[in-house]
């Protein structure tokens, strides 16, 4: 195991904090009115949800909506888990490790991207 956990803990750990401010962020923008806002994030170019959620970092995160944001909440914990387990960083599917640079882009990923490949094809 070359990779470095506690790196990727932190990470995670600060991830998560993020997560959960850009959920609070949707609940308190949108009041019951989830459906309205889900359109104009979905069509629009004038994305301050996707702003404020994904801050200054450079990289696709998709927890716009807040169905995602709670989705990579669960993924971000069962990461943590992994570490704490001495998992993290291995493929769910085949066991080969993750390249360390998948896992700087999502590291929360449970694939490697081959593996993740093969079950988005089905
Ligand atoms: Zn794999």
């Amino acid at each position: 195991m070359t990779i470095d956990t506690d790196r990727f803990r932190k990470t995670l750990l600060e991830e998560r904090a993020r997560v959960r401010d850009a959920i609070e962020y949707l609940h308190q923008e949108t009041p019951g009115s989830l459906e309205d806002e889900t359109e104009e994030i979905m069509g629009g170019t004038d994305n301050h949800l996707a702003e404020a959620a994904t801050g200054t970092l450079d990289r696709e995160i998709d927890y716009t909506l807040e169905e995602n944001s709670e989705q990579v909440l669960q993924q971000i914990d069962e990461a943590l888990a992994r570490i704490e387990s001495g998992t993290f960083g291995t493929c769910a599917r085949c066991g080969k490790e993750i390249p360390e640079e998948r896992l700087e882009a999502r590291p929360w990923a449970t694939l490697d991207i081959d593996c993740q490949r093969e079950v988005e094809r089905g």
